[in-house]
C-alpha cells in the first residue's frame, strides 16, 4: 500500500470506554461523502463513536467543518480529517482517494451519502440541474467504488453503504433526475454486490423516506411553488402524506442501520436495497 499510515494514537490516555479495543470498528477507516450536514454527519459521528477513523467530506464554511473535524476526533478518540472534493468532479474524487491511501492505506468503509435535489416538472427542469443531480447523486459512487474496491479486495474486507433514498424504489413527480439517480444507485448497489460478492466485501443501499435535514427544509418552498400549495400543506400533505408512521425518520435511525451494515454482524447481507421508511413503500 503506498505511503505510510497515520501514527497510532495512545489510547492509554482515554477513558476505558474509550479505548480502541472495546470499539466495533477499531482500526477501521470510513469515508463519509456529503458529511458536513445531515445524515452524512450523523452516521459520521456513529462510526467514530464506534472507533473508526472518519475522511469527512462536503461543502460548507470552513470554519464550521474544522470545528466539526476536531469535536468528533477529541470526542470518539479517532482521527478524523476533512477532504472538500467537489463530488461532480472524477479528477477531484481520485485525489481524494490518493490522499487516503496515502494516510490510512485505503477506506474500509465507503458510505455515498452527498446528494442534492431539485424539483421542478420535467419540462421545466433546468438541464444543468438534471446533469449536477445524475454527477453528484449517482456517477459520483461509480467513481468512488472504483477507487475504493482495490485497497478492500487486498484486505479481502470492505463495506460499501449507498445512501439511496424510498426513491430508488418509488417515484413521486417532480422528482425526474433524483428519482432516475436514486433508481441508478439500486441497480449499481446489486450489479457491484454481485462482482464482489467472493471478496469480503459487502454492497448495500439504505432507502430512508424523509428525513428533517436540510435537503429537505430546501425543497419545502420549491414543492410548494410546483404543487401551488403552501409550505405547511407540503408538510403535511405531501411528505408525511406518504409515510404510514406520519413522523419523520431521524438520523440516527439511518447512522444506526449503517453502523449494522458496517459490522461482521452483517457480512451476509449484500446487494440488499433496504427501506427505512416508516411503512411509505409497504403501499
Ligand atoms: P444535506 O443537504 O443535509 O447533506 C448533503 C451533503 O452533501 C452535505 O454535506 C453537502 O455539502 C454535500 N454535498 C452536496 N453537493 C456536494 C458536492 N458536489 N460534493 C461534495 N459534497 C456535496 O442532505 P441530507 O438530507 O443529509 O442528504 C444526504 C443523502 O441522503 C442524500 O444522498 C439524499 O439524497 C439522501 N436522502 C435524504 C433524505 C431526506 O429526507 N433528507 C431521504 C432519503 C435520502
Amino acid at each position: 500500500m503506498r505511503g505510510t499510515r497515520h501514527p497510532p494514537l495512545d489510547f492509554r490516555r482515554y477513558p476505558i470506554h474509550l479505548q480502541r479495543e472495546n470499539f466495533m470498528l477499531a482500526g477501521k477507516t470510513a469515508l463519509i461523502t456529503g458529511s458536513t450536514s445531515g445524515i452524512g454527519l450523523g452516521i459520521a459521528e456513529q462510526f467514530a463513536r464506534a472507533g473508526a477513523n472518519a475522511v469527512l467530506n462536503g461543502m460548507g464554511d470552513a470554519v464550521e467543518i474544522e470545528a466539526t473535524r476536531k469535536r468528533l476526533g477529541e470526542t470518539h478518540g479517532v482521527v478524523v480529517r476533512f477532504q472538500g472534493a467537489d463530488m461532480s468532479r472524477p479528477g477531484a474524487i481520485e485525489a481524494m482517494f490518493r490522499a487516503i491511501g496515502d494516510e490510512f492505506g485505503g477506506v474500509d468503509i465507503l458510505v455515498n451519502n452527498a446528494g442534492i435535489q431539485h424539483v421542478a416538472p420535467i419540462d421545466a427542469f433546468p438541464p444543468e440541474k438534471w446533469d449536477a443531480i445524475i454527477a453528484i447523486n449517482l456517477t459520483a459512487a461509480f467513481h468512488t467504488i472504483r477507487h475504493a474496491l482495490p485497497a478492500m479486495r487486498q484486505k479481502r474486507w470492505g463495506r460499501i453503504i449507498q445512501i439511496a433514498s424510498a426513491h430508488a424504489l418509488v417515484a413521486s413527480p417532480f422528482k425526474s433526475a433524483y428519482v432516475a439517480a436514486k433508481h441508478g444507485i439500486a441497480g449499481l448497489t446489486k450489479t457491484v454486490a454481485l462482482e464482489v460478492a467472493e471478496q469480503g466485501i459487502t454492497v448495500n443501499a439504505i432507502c430512508p423516506s424523509y428525513v428533517w435535514t436540510p435537503l429537505v427544509e430546501k425543497q419545502v418552498p420549491e414543492t410548494a411553488k410546483a404543487r401551488g400549495i403552501s409550505e405547511t400543506e407540503v408538510i403535511n400533505n405531501v411528505l408525511l402524506a406518504a409515510q404510514p408512521t406520519k413522523q419523520f425518520v431521524t438520523i440516527e435511525q439511518v447512522a444506526a442501520l449503517a453502523d449494522f451494515l458496517a459490522s461482521d454482524a452483517a457480512a451476509s447481507i449484500t446487494g440488499a436495497v433496504l427501506p427505512v421508511d416508516g411503512g411509505w413503500t409497504a403501499h
